[in-house]
């Protein structure tokens, strides 16, 4: 590769240090503003389950290389398939399981929005 490609790299892929700053941003304040419009009564429970979502990247061990800041989550890994978010959008109909539901999409919907991001600055 060239000095000039490397040079031109590195300006795409510079969002990816406010990357992962939006990324958890996202993972961990937007449950926060989700729990508090729509579970206030038990915000605090609610923001906690949907914090416990995340465990859902735990199919990234199952990947090699486990972390890899330019590939996509979705539909690479098991659990964030369509077919698992099938699943997802299926809990949101029992009350007992609706804020896990919720979590969980709007994990997808992070993951997602970080595949944009990467594509559209990384040109990858
Ligand atoms: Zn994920």
């Amino acid at each position: 590769m060239s000095h000039k490609n490397t040079n031109k790299m590195d300006n795409y892929c510079s969002f990816q240090i406010v990357q992962p700053i939006i990324h958890y941003g996202l993972h961990f304040l937007f449950p926060a503003v989700i729990a508090l419009a729509f579970f206030r009564k038990e915000w605090k429970k609610a923001w906690l389950i949907m914090v416990l979502t995340m465990l859902v990247d735990l199919d990234h061990l199952l990947a090699n290389p486990i972390f890899d800041p330019n590939r996509c989550s979705i539909n690479f890994h098991i659990l964030h398939t369509y077919y698992a978010m099938i699943a997802y959008v299926a809990l949101l109909f029992f009350k007992k399981t609706r804020i896990v539901s919720v979590g969980l999409l709007f994990h997808m919907f992070t993951d997602y929005q970080d595949c944009l991001w990467s594509r559209y600055f990384c040109n990858c």
